[in-house]
C-alpha cells in the first residue's frame, strides 16, 4: 500500500475515543471495554476498515477491533466511521507482532486476514501475517474451537500461507481458489476493499478457513 504522510494523522488518532491507547491495559478486559458479553472478533492489517465497519453493522452481537499499523490508513477509517458511529467496533494502532500484549490467552473468538502484505523477498517471509510466526501469535490469543480467516488474490502468499498450516499445528476446515466461483463459501461473504479492486479486474480470490 503506497503510504502519504497525513499530516495532523497521528493528533487525530490520539484524541480519537475510537481508538483504544494504552491497549496493555485492556488486556483481558475487552468485554468490559465494550460493556457486554458478547464474542470479540478481530483484523489484523485492516486498512481502511470497509470490511469491519460492514461486519459491525450486520452483526450487533459480535464487538470488532480493528488492527491497523498506520496512522494515515487508520485516520481513513476514523473519517468513515465519524459518518457512521458503531457501537461493536474499536480500533488499535498497532504492529501486531506485539498482539500477545493486548489479549489474553483465548480472548479472541475469531481472526480474518485480508489482503495481507506479501513480503514478497525470502528473508521477509516472518512478517508475513499468515507466516508460522504469526500462526503461534493467533494461537495463543484465538479461543479453543476458534477460527482463522484469510482472504488474498496473491497466489504465492497464499501457497505460501498453506503450507505454513502444518508446521504451525493448524489445519485447513475450508479452501478455495476462486472464492467467488464457490457459492457455499461465498454465502455471507463480506467484500473489503482490496477484494472489490482485484476481483473487479478478474483476479480470482483464495480464501482458507483454519483451526488447531
Ligand atoms: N484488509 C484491508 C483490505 O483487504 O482491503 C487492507 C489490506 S492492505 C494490503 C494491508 C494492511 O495491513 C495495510 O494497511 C498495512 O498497513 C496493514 N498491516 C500490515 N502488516 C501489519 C502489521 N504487522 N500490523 C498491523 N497492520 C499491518
Amino acid at each position: 500500500m503506497r503510504l502519504r504522510n497525513i499530516p495532523g494523522a497521528r493528533e487525530i488518532i490520539e484524541n480519537s475515543p475510537l481508538v483504544i491507547k494504552e491497549a496493555e491495559k485492556t488486556k483481558g478486559l475487552w468485554k468490559e471495554l465494550f460493556g457486554n458479553d458478547n464474542p470479540i472478533h478481530i483484523e489484523v492489517g485492516m486498512g481502511k476498515g470497509r470490511f469491519l465497519m460492514t461486519m459491525a453493522e450486520k452483526n450487533p452481537d459480535v464487538n470488532y477491533i480493528g488492527i491497523e499499523r498506520y496512522t494515515s490508513v487508520l485516520l481513513r477509517a476514523l473519517q468513515k466511521m465519524e459518518e457512521k458511529p458503531l457501537p461493536n467496533l474499536v480500533f488499535l494502532c498497532m504492529d501486531a507482532a506485539e498482539l500477545e500484549q493486548v489479549f489474553e490467552t483465548e480472548e479472541v473468538e475469531k481472526i480474518y486476514l485480508n489482503f495481507s502484505d506479501p513480503w514478497p523477498k525470502d528473508r521477509h517471509a516472518r512478517r508475513r501475517l499468515p507466516s508460522r510466526e504469526f500462526l503461534a501469535r493467533y494461537d495463543k490469543i484465538l479461543a479453543q474451537g476458534g477460527r482463522l480467516e484469510f482472504k488474498t488474490d496473491n497466489r504465492a502468499l497464499f501457497d505460501f500461507a498453506v503450507e505454513e498450516l502444518e508446521p504451525a499445528g493448524w489445519k485447513a476446515e475450508k479452501i478455495t481458489y476462486d472464492l467467488h466461483a464457490d457459492a457455499e463459501m461465498m454465502k455471507d461473504n463480506v467484500m473489503t476493499e482490496y477484494e472489490e479492486r482485484f476481483s473487479s479486474v478478474g483476479n480470482p480470490i483464495c480464501k482458507y478457513v483454519i483451526y488447531r
